[in-house]
């Protein structure tokens, strides 16, 4: 093509090299490799093609509404093609009595079947044989369709490419088995028929391997990079299970672990005891239990020699913990501390002597301990709570703090499909918490609207009676701190209007607080000094109140999926039954109805992402938008999961038993990663 096609194509499409051209994939095909019969047209069919004798042609109505229609019959039936535009100039090639191939939308108008704006041409059956291939439509743009590029224009550029291919050009990847296994179609194959199949069920086929292709080989990158950091960078043995570990499960657990608990602690042992650095990700739905198998791996750590610490994102959030762990391991030889920005010096510089001696076994604290004053005496490692507030480059701050880098233990609530984990974290090994402990009565969500928030305090004052208390959510909107402080402050005096002191007490939390006076006010609310919290969001993470059990969130409808989620999590954590509202005004737009339909009718925290995920597209999900790798052009990991799972098998199995790619079945796989220029380095199988 010439340079100024070129040039838009680069522009618009960012296609710059035959790689990217063949890689630009149809957006579907029309089928015009079968003459069907007319009558096929009053069933379901998207387009046809007919061939037939054209029985009359006539001209109706005038100006605007002037039109021409053409009659088509065949042995089966008759059709009308309409024309509203260029009827001078076609009426000049239809002649009466002649036979036509026609391909067009079909559509039933006052009964009869007509196809407007047909293309139409002679129909010389021995001549002109119909098609062998169904034709590709392509995505385009405005500017390329100006320029003669529509997207079935594009089509010629992807033909003379392919033509002019043979199959040592395309290579195949995959071994042989596999093809074999799964039906693949050849890769050379693939590519023609994903572009012109000879049938829908060859475009299907092609289009499944090319889906495959991906996934296999975006995993098998990504294994290869866990196990070369799992092969080649030092860790510290934690070989033993030892007293403090043991005492503490025999006499101090103040229940049975669920299977999903047992389960990671095996991986985590594992993982702990092979001689690398373990970088696992623990995701468990909000009160499924993370902090015990938090615990038990420190104790395991303490087993060992080494220290461990536990990073929260809030202030509230490490108090709680230290409260509940010191609390669990109070008759237990261990030492526990809380290190906060909030610890005086004439504390924190004891506190911090004992932790450089090796006194201090378990630091609980904040981001504080990242500081660079925090010296460890052998820190083992490293368990960060609510990871998305924690970024990458805080985390390589953890690892300096020890001469060989601590195991880290990244534990976060927000669901993420496990397809997608695997995919999106695939640098850090997966563990998953999907059970919730027996006994948890699900929490009761339903949607009210604005109009009805008498009854919602009425209800609040019904809970309140029986002893129990409540949160009263309101949302952040960001623009303007102050008008969200605005927003609370109405909201709150609103809340207080149904609810006078002294009969009851409110804490108020939020943002702009000072983190003393916010800890009061949670405390309060903890403490029961309190009956109601009137908050923005910055209860989102953990808090623990088991007697609370209302959740309302007003303004519902501008929260996302995953927020709602993380906030009804807040109740339904004690032994009585829990209720989250969902109020909002009366004006939703479609998706924020959907996501309300879905928070009503599920507690299921993967169901939720999965939706959340189906609504936002992967590009969204929280702590996923620095994953570069999740480039996927044709296989979509909600409804391909058949393939990002089976993909992910096969790839973790071949890295295990040929990490090397050094086997002859394996020779294509080794040659086609190291064809992917500016992928991943490969030292380790070039
Ligand atoms: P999350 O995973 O959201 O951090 P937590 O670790 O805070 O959840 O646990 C939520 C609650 O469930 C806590 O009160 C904890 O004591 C309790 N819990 C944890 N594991 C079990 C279990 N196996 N059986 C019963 N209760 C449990
Ligand atoms: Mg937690």
């Amino acid at each position: 093509m010439g340079p100024l096609r070129a040039d838009l194509l680069k522009k618009e499409l960012a296609i710059f090299t035959f790689k990217d051209l063949l890689h630009h994939f149809p957006l579907r095909h029309i089928d015009k490799t079968r003459v069907d019969p007319i009558r096929l047209a009053r069933t379901t069919v998207d387009y046809i093609q007919v061939a037939g004798t054209l029985t009359h042609i006539q001209t109706l109505g005038e100006g605007r509404a002037k039109r021409m229609i053409a009659t088509l019959r065949d042995h089966s039936d008759e059709i009308e093609l309409v024309w509203f535009q260029g009827i001078h100039w076609i009426q000049k090639q239809l002649v009466p009595g002649k036979a036509y191939l026609v391909f067009g939308k079909p559509s039933i108008f006052n009964g009869k079947l007509q196809i407007s704006h047909p293309e139409l041409e002679e129909y010389i059956p021995a001549e002109r044989p119909v098609r062998s291939h169904l034709e590709p439509i392509y995505p385009s743009t405005e500017k390329l369709k100006a320029k003669a590029m529509n997207g079935r224009q594009l089509g010629k550029f992807t033909r003379q490419l392919l033509d002019a291919l043979k199959p040592p050009d395309l290579p195949e990847n995959l071994p042989e088995n596999l093809r074999q296994q799964y039906h693949f179609p050849g890769r050379f194959d693939a590519y023609q028929s994903i572009h012109f199949p000879a049938s829908e069920a060859a475009y299907q086929q092609a289009l499944e391997r090319l889906k495959f292709e991906e996934l296999f080989f975006t995993q098998v990158r990504l294994s290869l990079v866990r196990l070369e950091r799992n092969r080649y960078s030092k860790g510290l043995v934690f070989a033993q299970v030892g007293e403090l570990f043991n005492s503490f499960y025999k006499n101090h657990l103040p229940f049975s672990l669920t299977d999903a608990q047992k389960r990671v602690l095996k991986e985590i042992r594992h993982d702990m005891g092979k001689g690398s650095q373990m970088n696992r990700l623990l995701q468990g739905d909000v009160g499924s239990g993370k902090t015990m198998v938090a615990l038990l791996t420190m104790l395991l750590a303490a087993d060992n020699g080494y220290q461990a610490c536990l990073m929260a994102p809030t202030e509230i959030l490490a108090q709680q913990h230290f409260n509940s762990i010191s609390g669990l391991l109070k008759d237990m030889p261990i030492q526990v501390e809380l290190l906060t920005g909030s610890v005086k010096a004439a504390k924190r510089k004891p506190m911090l002597a004992r932790l450089a001696s090796g006194e201090t076994q378990l630091l609980i604290g904040t981001h504080a301990l990242l500081e660079d004053k925090v010296v460890f005496h052998r820190l083992g490692l490293a368990v960060i709570d609510e990871q998305h507030r924690f970024g990458v480059a805080q985390r390589a701050r953890l690892w300096k703090k020890a001469a060989i880098p601590p195991h880290i233990l990244v534990m976060t609530a927000t669901p993420i499909p496990r397809t997608l984990a695997m995919t999106a974290y695939g640098d850090l090994d997966y563990s998953v918490i999907d059970e919730l402990p027996p006994g948890r009565l699900p929490v009761q969500t339903v949607h009210r609207y604005d109009d009805a928030r008498a009854n919602v305090m009425d209800f609040i004052k019904a809970e309140i009676q029986k002893g129990r208390q409540a949160y009263i959510i309101f949302p952040l909107i960001e623009e303007s701190e102050k008008l969200d402080l605005e927003n609370l402050m109405r909201g709150y005096e609103n809340v207080k209007a149904f609810f006078p002191e002294p009969k009851y007490w409110i804490s108020m939390v939020h943002g702009r607080q000072t983190p003393d006076i916010k800890e009061t006010n949670m405390q309060r609310f903890v403490a029961h000094d309190t009956q109601i919290m009137v908050a923005t969001t910055v209860i989102e993470v953990g808090v623990n109140v088991p007697n609370a059990t209302v959740m309302v969130i007003e303004s519902a409808e501008k929260f996302g999926l995953s927020q709602l989620h993380q906030l009804r999590g807040r109740v339904g954590r004690g032994g009585e039954k829990s209720f989250c509202i969902l109020l909002t005004g009366p004006q939703l737009n479609r998706e924020a109805r959907e996501r309300l339909k879905t928070m009503v009718s599920t507690n299921d925290g993967f169901v939720i992402a999965e939706k959340d995920l189906a609504l936002r597209g992967p590009g969204d999900i929280e702590g996923t938008r620095q994953s570069g790798d999740l480039a996927l052009k044709l296989a979509n990991l909600v409804t391909d999961r058949k393939w990002v799972e089976i993909a992910g098998q096969l790839a973790a199995q071949l890295v295990e038993k040929d990490p090397e790619l050094k086997q002859p079945a394996h020779q294509s796989i080794r040659a086609f990663l190291l064809s992917q220029q500016g992928k991943l380095a490969w030292s380790r199988i070039s």
